[in-house]
């Protein structure tokens, strides 16, 4: 057995059986690239879905965690620590929100904002007891806890974890004239992905964001912008509703903030929304951690001084239209903004695996998402060259006959 199969039959033996990753082991990481228990090395064009905006193993961010490691890395929000504050400071100016309140996962930050849009509707707005109503869109991916798969419209994701919360309903996604008509007196929120990542980079028509806010702030109903994986570069943009005029009244993100190597996520709005929270309302052990408000700090600055989002805006723009010259008769089409770009295989040659599969075996790392879709979403920190190199292997492997005769 190589190295490889042992580690995979490892876990396959010993891991619960919930994800279906592609047969590669990665021991180390720097910058845009990763290399495997037998020494082959591999363009990261995953990025962690989007937590590794700034590189695998960035040094400022590195620093930033050992320096921290080295004084204090937990106190619970029982005690005040001296990162925390300095943290969100920075987080609240750069996103232009009064207040944040950290968590750690992207889901939590989720369900943050779901709790403070429901409270909001019943202290702010005058909803009745228990009868507000947050709207989403079908095709959504906001995380995995119970409540967040229980308005999910992917069957797979809720077979088998009912019962689900109530107080959600699924609208068509990218449609404003849609979410318009399903407003009523109990709406309190309408929860929302600028770009659909897991959905299978699902662009919404220009202005949707934009539109759909000042719909909502006309009828006294919250947009709460899921910008956790769109976020913090990656659409270039510092947020993607900026490329609309928005970041929404409640703005959530995640990933990228733990700079790829700790998680964090917050929820950012102004005081109106953000009051309703008093003590004892909320809470997480680890969020605000000492550690992870360092790691989130200089993970926010990175991305700032390094001008990450402009770079993703004209690498990703060249990139994109490079990828559209290809001519393929298995790809359907591109779509993306800056370096968040899907590859979408046609139905007629099978799904977008194999083809995963086969730049895989040629060094490149992606992932298949929604059947048909190859995401393309490399760290931000990538060169023109680099690129321009992956773009030869995705062209031979997206114009061969099968991706299946692609040893
Ligand atoms: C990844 C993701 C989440 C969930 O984040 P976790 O850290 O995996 O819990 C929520 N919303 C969007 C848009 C995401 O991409």
């Amino acid at each position: 057995m190589s190295r490889t199969e042992q580690f995979i039959h490892e876990v396959d033996r010993w891991s619960a059986r919930n994800y279906g990753p592609l047969p590669v082991v990665l021991e180390r990481g720097e910058g845009v690239w990763v290399w495997d228990v037998e020494g082959r090395r591999y363009l990261d064009m995953l990025a962690a879905y989007s937590a590794v905006n700034q590189g695998h193993r960035h040094p400022r961010i590195l620093a930033a965690l050992e320096e921290q490691a080295g004084r204090l890395t937990l106190t619970s929000r029982a005690f005040h620590n001296d990162r925390m504050g300095p943290f969100l400071h920075e987080l609240c100016e750069a996103a232009g929100f009064d207040r944040a309140l950290p968590m750690n996962t992207g889901a939590e930050a989720v369900e943050t904002a779901i709790k403070a849009a429901r409270k909001w509707g019943y202290e702010v707005k005058g909803v009745p007891a228990d009868r507000a109503e947050i709207l989403v869109c079908e095709n959504n991916f906001h995380g995995r806890t119970t409540t967040i798969v229980g308005f999910s419209s992917e069957a797979q994701y809720r077979a088998g974890f009912g019962p689900f919360a109530p107080g959600f309903r699924l609208i068509p996604y990218g449609d404003a004239a849609a979410l318009e008509r399903a407003i009523t007196p109990d709406t309190v929120g309408f929860l929302v992905e600028p770009i659909q990542g897991e959905g299978g980079i699902v662009v919404p028509p220009e202005g949707y964001l934009g539109c759909v806010h000042e719909m909502c702030r006309e009828h006294g109903v919250l947009v709460l912008n899921d910008e956790i994986q769109t976020g913090l570069g990656r659409t270039g943009k510092l947020f993607c509703g900026d490329w609309d005029g928005t970041r929404g009244d409640i703005m959530i993100v995640g990933k990228a903030l733990g700079g790829g190597v700790f998680p964090v996520s917050a929820i950012l709005a102004n005081d109106e929304v953000m009051d309703v929270f008093r003590p004892g309302d909320h809470g997480s052990t680890f969020g605000g951690n000492p550690l992870g408000a360092a790691v989130g700090q200089a993970a926010l600055r990175v991305i700032l001084e390094e001008r990450l989002p402009e770079r993703s805006n004209e690498l990703g723009t060249w990139f994109q239209d490079r990828l559209r010259e290809i001519e393929s008769p298995h790809v359907e089409a591109i779509r993306g903004r800056g370096l968040m770009i899907g590859i979408v295989i046609r139905e007629e040659s099978g799904p977008a695996r194999p083809f995963c599969e086969a730049l895989m075996r040629r060094g490149i790392l992606c992932n298949d998402t929604h059947h048909q879709v190859i995401r393309i979403a490399p760290p931000l920190v990538v060169t023109r060259e680099v690129l321009d190199d992956a773009l030869a292997t995705i062209s031979e492997v997206v114009t061969a006959g099968s991706p299946a005769a692609l040893a």
